[in-house]
């Protein structure tokens, strides 16, 4: 292997660096010498050229000069017993920063398993996101040590290389850089997937020659027809690399032999407009396969790639595919993020080209969020280095959203109150269901509505963690909520059972003393944790009397205070419950009914004389009753059991319509001691509909017993 030296690096620089630059590079070299005197690679080379070809990656990059010293001085402090601070002062604050950057990543490599990976990862972003040079002096760096992993115990080839593709080859992608991509995933399969690295190897050895004629056969047709056409255009055809056939292979389940799915030809032109002209040419002279048309150019990709890239049926009745650019977007293309040195004077970590990746904004903005490491690394890794999908709103504003995501997270990304009171989406104007898997080019629209609230099942199907925190959030700022006025509920009732002892006691202020005996930080947190139960009302309420007051019951329920109706039910109290019927007896209007106040859940109603009342905890129990303004209807769901017989059902559903109600759904059993048991579920709104449907089924000939259930 070819040892790079430092002439090689300073060559390339001088014809465009002024000589204080030159110097500071020379004395970068001299210092990282020195220091790291006498310390050898594994391979048994000195280790300085380590070092040295990180640098000469990041020159011919065409980085800038102190992201080049920094490549030389990158293991200095680590490996060393150079300090930061010495840095600092023979090269300037600049570098000292690039330098410590790259060390705190470094510090944290290979300690084992998914923790470090995640833990690596999280420091490798924080550092990054300061200057985004810091990663690509990392990225230079893996590659080198990818490219000599060879000498490395077996154990930490795989730990290394596995670290490498999920983390390195990823962002190396959405840096855009897409050579050192390419180079890092093949140089991962070798040590990860050995046999079948050598199977592609060996293949594509074979098919050589055939190759070699199949891709100038079908240069030579383009370049005829863009001669034709007057357009100058460089055409190339490649084989795709090793990793993206290894994916295609275990994707499609085909094997190599099926070469023409592993070449790739690219078209570059001198303008955009010509690269439409030769997508016109392209499609006229082969048949393109619908769907796999992709315009790159009215549409980059976030890493800033653009191109057309399309798949025709070729020459030969294969499938081709052809990528069309321009030189510009080529050179983008390739390098990515670094291009842009190439092209800026002013190259500062606020440059308005880093704007563009979107992605790291929102990195930083996650790494505040989410505190922890496995957490964060599984968002990331899913969400910011995954793949796109690109959907507009009705403005046509263009939203860029994770693979997968589904309306609720569109909601979400515009606003926090968008997917709060979401109930439904329409795309490109048809309703879909909310769990729908948005497609690019989908035009999305967001219907709320204002009473609409989070589904706690959405959890299940949302993909971004902006969606599912904000849903996690209101429904755990609901339930404590509701245990809040639950607690109060249950306080202010052995309060009011307690009124003439606790007449000299100030009970807001007790009461915050008793929550800091309970150790909780506020009253608010204390009173909720009464309303889950976890704390009773009476022991809270022991706490309150006076030593000497014994405690005595007083059954009696506070009346005419304000009110507040729910679900058709008026509780004793101010307090915004949620209502639930009990499903034991399912009590109409008209009926007598109490309440119980259930741990998390609200208040379940019950009908006075419900068998169950008796097992319930009294302390509990509060006074409720009917809305009689209000016309909500139920549904409740009947169980009539009769002797079947011929017509049975049609004469039960006419007398369900005879009162005037609606039947939503039944459903039928029959007995084997031929018995009809059957079930409707029908619309209710009070106690007397409910009568009266009795006696009407009452006389129906045969039924023998109606109940509730
Ligand atoms: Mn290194």
């Amino acid at each position: 292997m070819y040892r790079v030296r430092i002439n090689d690096i300073l060559d390339k620089l001088m014809p465009v660096s002024s000589p204080e630059e030159i110097s500071i590079v020379n004395k970068a070299y001299i210092y990282s010498a020195k220091v790291h005197q006498g310390q050898t690679r594994l391979s048994g080379e000195p280790y300085l050229v380590h070092p040295i070809t990180v640098a000469k990656i990041l020159t011919d990059m065409s980085m800038d000069i102190p992201t080049i010293v920094t490549g030389l001085l990158h293991d200095v402090v680590e490996d060393t017993y150079t300090t930061i601070e010495e840095i600092e002062k023979m090269f300037g604050k600049e570098i000292a920063v690039l330098v410590d950057g790259v060390t705190k990543i470094s510090k944290l490599e290979f300690k084992s398993k998914q923790q470090k990976v995640a833990e690596n990862f999280r420091k490798l972003i924080v550092a990054t996101t300061n200057d985004i040079r810091v990663i690509i002096v990392k990225l230079a760096d893996r590659l080198h040590n990818m490219r000599t992993l060879e000498f490395m115990p077996e154990h930490k080839q795989i730990a290394i290389a596995q670290e490498t593709l999920d983390i390195y080859a990823p962002l190396a992608n959405r840096l855009g850089i897409s050579w050192i991509k390419s180079e890092l995933e093949d140089l991962s399969l070798k040590y990860l997937k050995p046999a079948e690295y050598e199977n592609i190897k060996r293949k594509i050895k074979e098919i050589h020659g055939e190759k070699d004629k199949y891709i100038n056969d079908v240069i030579k047709i383009i370049r005829r027809n863009l001669d034709y056409y007057k357009i100058e255009g460089d055409i190339s055809g490649r084989m795709k690399h090793f990793y993206s056939i290894y994916k295609k292979m275990v994707k499609r389940n085909i094997d190599i032999s099926q070469i023409y799915d592993i070449l790739a030809f690219r078209i570059i032109v001198k303008t955009v407009q010509e690269c439409y002209q030769v997508l016109g040419i392209i499609h006229s002279l082969w048949k393109p396969i619908p769907g796999r048309f992709k315009d790159f150019i009215a549409m980059p990709k976030s890493n800033m790639y653009q191109s057309l890239h399309t798949t025709v049926i070729g020459p030969f009745g294969d499938f081709i595919e052809i990528q069309i650019r321009t030189e510009e977007m080529h050179k983008i293309a390739e390098e990515g993020i670094a291009a842009h040195w190439l092209y800026k004077e002013n190259k500062t970590k606020d440059d308005e080209s880093f704007k563009v990746f979107n992605w790291l904004r929102q990195v930083m903005e996650l790494k505040d969020d989410i505190g922890d490491a496995n957490q964060f690394f599984s968002t990331v890794k899913n969400e910011v280095l995954s793949d796109s999908v690109y959907v507009f709103t009705p403005a046509g504003e263009l939203i860029e959203l994770p693979v997968g995501a589904t309306p609720i997270d569109f909601a979400y990304s515009i606003h926090t109150g968008v997917g709060n009171k979401c109930i439904g989406a329409k795309v490109n104007g048809a309703i879909v269901p909310l769990r729908y898997e948005l497609k690019t080019g989908d035009r999305v629209e967001i219907i709320t509505s204002k009473n609409a609230r989070p589904n706690k099942d959405w959890l299940q199907f949302v993909k971004t963690s902006k969606a599912r925190n904000k849903i996690r959030q209101f429904i755990k700022k609901e339930s404590f909520d509701t245990n809040v006025s639950i607690g109060k509920a249950l306080l202010e009732k052995v309060i009011a059972e307690h009124k003439t002892e606790l007449e000299n006691v100030n009970i807001e202020k007790s009461l915050r003393e008793v929550a800091k005996d309970f150790n909780f930080v506020d009253v608010d947190t204390f009173i909720a944790s009464i309303g889950y139960g976890k704390i009773s009302a009476k022991q809270v309420i022991n706490r309150l009397l006076p030593e000497d007051v014994k405690k005595k019951e007083v059954k009696h329920f506070k009346e005419d205070k304000k009110s507040k109706s729910f679900t058709g039910v008026i509780i004793d109290d101010e307090s915004n419950y949620m209502v639930n019927f009990g499903k034991c007896c399912n009590p109409l209007p008209g009926e007598d009914i109490i309440g119980f106040i259930t741990r998390g859940k609200g208040v379940t109603i019950h009908s006075a004389n419900c068998k169950n009342i008796p097992n319930l905890d009294p302390e509990r129990l509060i006074q409720v009753k009917w809305d009689d303004s209000s016309a909500e209807k139920r549904i409740i769901k009947l169980k009539v059991i009769a002797k079947d017989r011929k017509g049975l059902l049609l004469e039960m559903t006419n007398a369900i319509s005879d009162v005037g109600l609606n039947m939503t759904n039944v459903h039928i059993d029959t007995t084997e001691d031929g018995r009809a048991v059957s079930f409707f579920y029908i619309e209710m709104q009070s106690s007397s509909e409910y009568k009266l449907l009795v006696n009407k089924l009452n006389k129906v000939s045969g039924v023998l017993s109606i109940e509730k259930v």
